[in-house]
């Protein structure tokens, strides 16, 4: 997944020129208007015309011509009227995917501020740097970068059957790709192959790396993966894993909405078989 459109480089102008795109953030929630229709970013030449000049802003980079910050919210009531929070993921979908991408950007460098006001090894207040997207403790010089968790997420498949599970934190009826996040000193392809046999038993080889997509719930980095079984019979633990089977090509359950690599990986695979036969 690639975007032309989009630039995060560092620094950012100064002054502004022109309106910029203002990400509104708290806790995992974006502000957008509340027109009923598509959500709605504020784009204006400064906060202060929503009442947010005050609030700690970090620049998040270019979209096309327009520059675009993060502002952090205190408090929920500060929201101006005519906006309301909207949860992240609800946006996923509903907005096009470089905007969406613009937003989880925001919202993961707001929290990432948010939660690194202090230096994690001596507790001293850090600052942010001035050239880099970092927070550093002038006490002891330790640096906080922007958290970024990698997982792997892969479809397993054996012919025209796919192995698709349902979590227990999965709503409905939903089964979707196996998936868990990377171990320290693991590559992606060891993640991949002891994620799968740990959810369900199954041994895979093949290995195919398929893409990567930035998931900011809060701060994941999903690399995806196909595979083809091996060996070995499902067996699941029931606890974070509550059912998984192979499933049919032309006879599969509720999946994930469109906008998740997930999706992605399931429908080209379907087309994959459709092509086959
Ligand atoms: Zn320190």
């Amino acid at each position: 997944m690639g975007f032309p459109d989009i630039d995060f480089s560092l620094p950012a102008p100064d002054p502004l020129e022109g309106d910029a795109l203002w990400f509104v953030c708290y806790r995992g929630r974006v502000m957008v208007s509340s027109q009923p229709e598509q959500p709605w970013f504020p784009r204006l030449p400064t906060p202060r015309l929503i009442g947010l000049e005050d609030q700690p802003r970090l620049y998040a980079g270019r979209m096309a011509d327009c520059h675009c910050y993060a502002v952090a919210l205190e408090h929920e009531e500060q929201v101006p009227p005519g906006f309301y929070l909207e949860d992240l993921r609800r946006l996923l979908g509903r907005l096009d995917e470089i905007t969406f991408t613009m937003a989880g950007r925001a919202s993961q460098l707001i929290s990432w501020y948010r939660n690194h006001q202090f230096c994690s090894r001596c507790g001293a207040a850090a600052e942010a740097a001035d050239s880099d997207r970092a927070m550093i403790c002038p006490a002891c010089g330790y640096t906080q970068y922007p958290r970024i968790t990698p997982c792997v997420i892969m479809l397993v498949t054996s012919g025209e059957y796919a192995l698709l599970a349902r979590a227990a934190r999965f709503p409905g009826g939903m089964f979707s790709c196996l998936a868990g996040f990377m171990e320290p000193g693991e590559t992606a392809e060891q993640a991949v192959e002891r994620e799968v046999y740990e959810e369900t038993g199954v041994r895979v080889r093949d290995l195919r790396y398929h893409g990567s997509q930035s998931w900011p719930f809060p701060h994941a980095l999903m690399l995806g993966f196909t595979a083809e079984h091996a060996a070995g019979d499902i067996r699941v633990d029931g606890e974070e894993i509550v059912e998984a089977h192979w499933w049919h090509y032309r006879d599969l359950p509720p999946v994930p909405p469109g906008g998740s690599i997930a999706r992605e990986l399931i429908d080209n695979w379907v087309i994959s078989c459709g092509d086959i036969r």
